[in-house]
């Protein structure tokens, strides 16, 4: 261990078992420079963020901090479900640092060099797509949605090469881990039940420690996993957020979301939304996140079957009842999130009816679904285009008389809606302006827009242009990774 302006690494995962992950260490850019750097998050992690932010060195590869153990990770993925073998092919993970609290997290460098799993890829990232992973990762985490942080932007001073040159960067990322299922795909290809066995041990003991003693650990961690995926997507859910990329290497066993290339905000709402510029068949819409989360759970359980239970078929059995057990298990807490959007409390069984209703509506006219949830805040009745129809009148009575049959009356459910509702997402078309002028030297576009974002639930004045929908020349369809 060691400490170095408040950095104190531990760096378990580097004592796995060596194919798990590669020695390798990130290589220098030519001229680094902090774009943005997180001064509250470095606070949290109990860093001395002034003196950091004069150390471009450090979040660039230039400088080892003292006490890292660079390496990149192995692991597999189903990418729109094809089973590849990846790995870190542009992240270093520096080690773990320990907060004040005995927390362990990741941090790593995303964009620092070709690795031993770089295949084609030069290891690099451009400074939108980075600075676009900052502005959504610290807007989910103001969200209430547990997320990868990021700590700094650093630009390199390079040049990268997409369909053009482009400035490049490098992004700090904090995490609880990297744990993928992904991860656990790779290990079971190796068919060494000792690795998977420690690779069991390892992430209860580091995200579900209550459950490390269990009779079963394999499936102690399935369920535990499957139990956090499910709080995740519905918070996803909940905001209107489309991952985007929901192959299985972009699924962490902590829960956290991960890997923000071509995800967004919706703005209408239409189940069918997709950004992804290369998911074609909509296989990651916003609708379908909770089933494929689920198939993606599928994966993951087959990698732990023999650990399940010696007699493979009985492990299939069980696995498979869990994941049937999912449906339920989701229907229960979308249900119980929508209850929340609509400041109802207690259960009535015409509940479901009455939001899924509403949602019709709103796919229908393509409502906006930020402002639509937010505006029922107080209860008088919504006008303007989407609104002004005798389906929504009805609708919206509906909704009233089932507010005041709820056992907490009025003032509670605004309350209730007001935590559940933000009147600020991060729009597309506002990271996109944030970005564009970022990228021409102009930090305060972004700098107002990370601002507004990190109170996403607070009352915001009507004429406020960060809680407007895009004009119709303003709409953004699709976001790339790179
Ligand atoms: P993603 O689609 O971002 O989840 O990335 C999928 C895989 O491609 C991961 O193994 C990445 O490390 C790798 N990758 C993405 N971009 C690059 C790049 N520029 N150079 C090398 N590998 C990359
Ligand atoms: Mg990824
Ligand atoms: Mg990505």
């Amino acid at each position: 261990m060691s400490q170095t302006f408040g950095f104190q690494f531990d760096n378990s995962y580097s004592q796995l078992p060596e194919p798990l992950f590669s020695l390798c260490d990130p290589q220098p850019v030519a001229d680094p420079s902090l774009v943005l750097f997180n001064h509250l998050l470095a606070e949290e992690l109990g860093l001395d963020g002034k003196a950091l932010a004069e150390k471009p060195d450090w979040f660039s590869g230039n400088g080892a901090i003292p006490g890292s153990t660079p390496l990149a990770q192995a692991y597999a993925g189903h990418q729109f479900g094809r089973l590849t073998m990846l790995g870190d092919g542009r992240a270093i993970l520096l080690g773990e640092h320990l907060n004040k609290d005995g927390q362990r997290l990741d941090i790593q460098l995303k964009g620092a060099g070709r690795t031993p799993f770089s295949r084609g890829g030069d290891g690099r990232a451009a400074l939108g797509p980075m600075l676009r992973e900052y502005v959504i990762s610290e807007a989910m985490h103001a969200l209430g949605i547990p997320t990868t942080r990021s700590l700094a932007v650093t630009a390199t001073g390079e040049p990268v090469y997409r369909e053009q040159g482009l400035p490049g960067a490098i992004l700090t990322r904090v995490a609880a881990s990297h744990v993928r299922v992904g991860t656990f795909q790779y290990a079971a290809a190796q068919q060494d039940p000792a690795l998977m066995d420690t690779l069991i041990k390892y992430t209860l003991r580091r995200h579900y420690p209550e459950q490390a003693d269990s009779d079963n650990p394999a499936l102690a961690l399935l369920d535990a996993v499957m139990a956090r995926q499910i709080e995740l997507v519905t918070h996803w859910m909940r905001v209107g957020f489309i991952h985007g990329v929901l192959n299985t290497d972009n699924v962490t066993l902590s829960g956290e979301s991960i890997d923000y290339g071509p995800c967004a905000f919706m703005d209408g709402y239409d189940i069918d939304t997709v950004f992804s510029s290369i998911d074609h068949q909509g296989r990651y819409a916003f609708g379908n996140q909770a089933s494929i989360t689920q198939w993606n759970l599928g994966r993951f359980a087959e990698t732990l079957l023999t650990h399940i239970d010696e007699d493979v078929d009985r492990a299939v059995e069980i696995a498979t009842e869990r994941l049937k057990a999912y449906s339920e298990l989701w229907d229960e807490s979308w249900l119980a999130m929508m209850r929340n959007k609509l400041g109802l409390t207690g259960c009535e069984p015409e509940d479901e009816t009455l939001a899924k209703d509403l949602l019709s509506l709103m796919q229908l006219h393509k409502a906006d679904y930020t402002n639509t949830f937010r505006g029922l805040i107080g209860g008088a009745s919504l006008h303007g285009q989407p609104y002004d129809n005798d389906a929504f009148a009805a609708w919206h009575s509906r909704w009233l008389e089932r507010l005041d049959r709820s056992p907490q009356g009025r003032e509670h459910a605004w309350e209730l809606m007001r935590s559940s509702n933000p009147a600020v997402i991060p729009r597309n078309h506002q990271v996109d302006k944030a970005l564009r002028a970022a990228e021409e030297g102009d930090l305060s576009v972004i700098e107002s827009l990370l601002a507004a974002l990190a109170n996403p639930y607070d009352e915001r004045d009507s004429a406020d242009p960060y809680g407007q929908p895009p004009g119709d020349d303003e709409v953004v369809c699709a976001t790339f990774c790179g």
